[in-house]
């Protein structure tokens, strides 16, 4: 039969020495090799005490931002939803009543607003693509979960808290 690679080898089965079948050099190579990387630099890190730092271009949970006065940024246009391309995004719109204009900047405004986050991909797009500067990527750190119904993330957990920063790369999360 015709070889692919010349890498075959021919396995001789040939009788262990007495020290090798005592092990005793291979458990010290091996403990040598263990001596070795306790004195190397470590590559792991002890989250979540000590976290590493991202890159200046990472994408964690979204927030729905406030503008200068607090009201709500979103006019539910849906513009996120259409460039969504994981199809993440759904919203209901409302109409502004006389006396919310507190409350939302715009005549309309996301009565509910929700993204999957099983679905995003943490793209951006939908940054990318709001005409009201209204949603943004945070440097937050998705949490994790062991129920699925916990990864719709409403309105509870998007729009800006009040009285935080307001500029997402410098949005602390909300802590009560
Ligand atoms: S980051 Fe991308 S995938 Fe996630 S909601 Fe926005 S557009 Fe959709
Ligand atoms: S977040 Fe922006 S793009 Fe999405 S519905 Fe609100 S205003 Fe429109």
């Amino acid at each position: 039969m015709q070889l692919l690679t010349n890498r075959s080898k021919v396995v001789v089965n040939k009788e262990m020495t007495l020290m090798e079948k005592l092990y005793i050099p291979a458990i010290f190579g091996g403990m040598m090799i263990t001596i070795k990387h306790l004195f190397r630099k470590k590559v792991t890190i002890q989250y979540p005490e000590q976290k590493r730092e991202f890159s200046k271009v990472y994408r964690g949970k979204h927030i729905l931002k406030r503008d200068e006065q607090g009201r709500e940024n979103c006019t539910a246009c849906g513009l996120c939803a259409v460039s969504c391309p994981a199809e993440a995004i759904t919203m209901v719109a409302a109409e502004r009543k006389k006396g919310e204009e507190h409350l939302y900047r715009e005549e309309k405004y996301a009565a509910n607003y929700e993204i999957n986050m099983l679905r995003c991909i943490f793209c951006g797009l939908c940054e990318e693509a709001c005409p009201k500067d209204a949603i943004y990527l945070t440097e937050e750190l998705m949490p994790a979960n062991y129920d699925r119904s916990n990864f719709i993330y409403g309105k509870d957990k998007l729009v800006q808290p009040l009285g935080t920063s307001a500029h997402p790369k410098t949005y602390k999360p909300y802590t009560k």
